[in-house]
């Protein structure tokens, strides 16, 4: 028997489900995930123990709407072989016999929502955790009024966009023609346009800030 690998605990919202329209209930996950989370979930396994775990998680119905939303992402990503992204379609291929692509995308979505990735009620015993609401603790105590401010990641203000392009916001960036054309394309697959103009923005953040630590 393989050794097992070490807990890798996931938060839900704010990590791998975007949660740009906040809580609607414990079984209603209306937003699609979180740039990177479907790749980085299944490359994960591969090393992690993945366990999602959410305030939600103990909440009735929670869990099951997580997996079905897991699933439903999971299937839309490999419509066919040409349009699957090849992290995925490896995936895929360590479980794939001679069945239509569709059916074998499935059945590796399945693998991996009901088989593979596990959903806790309770906290589990984790080698690290990823969450939008917490602070690594290194020995200092945070002063109160840090904790008091603090704000996740998607809600904090975007210096490096401020200074690039003052007053910039998501909306902004969907009301501009070129960029509304881009986005429609892509939003078909990923997401209201509002959402990938909101995700635009913060990659537009993180290059911004890159460039800045360069400097
Ligand atoms: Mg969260």
């Amino acid at each position: 028997m393989s050794e097992r690998k070490p807990i890798l605990c996931l938060d839900f919202d704010g990590v791998v489900h975007s949660y740009t329209s906040g809580w609607k209930g414990a079984a209603e996950i209306p937003d699609p995930p979180v740039p990177g989370a479907l790749e980085f979930i299944v490359r994960a396994l591969d090393r992690f123990e993945v366990h999602i775990f959410s305030s939600r998680s103990n909440l009735p119905g929670a869990r099951r709407a997580m997996q079905e939303w897991l699933l439903r992402h999971l299937c839309e990503i490999a419509p066919d072989y040409d349009q699957t992204p090849d992290w995925w379609r490896d995936r895929i291929a360590r479980t794939a016999f001679a069945d239509p692509w569709p059916d074998e995308a499935k059945h590796a979505a399945y693998r991996v929502v009901y088989a593979e990735v596990f959903w806790p009620s309770e906290k589990p015993p984790a080698f690290v955790t990823i969450d939008d609401r917490a602070i690594q603790f290194n020995g200092t105590w945070p002063s109160l009024n840090e904790l008091a401010n603090f704000k996740p990641w998607y809600k904090r203000e975007n210096t490096a966009t401020e200074a690039a392009a003052p007053g910039l916001t998501a909306r902004d960036l969907a009301r501009d023609q070129a960029f509304q054309e881009a986005l429609e394309r892509y939003a078909k697959d990923h997401g209201s346009a509002e959402t990938v103009a909101w995700c635009a923005l913060r990659a537009i953040e993180r290059a911004a800030q890159r460039k800045g630590q360069a400097a």
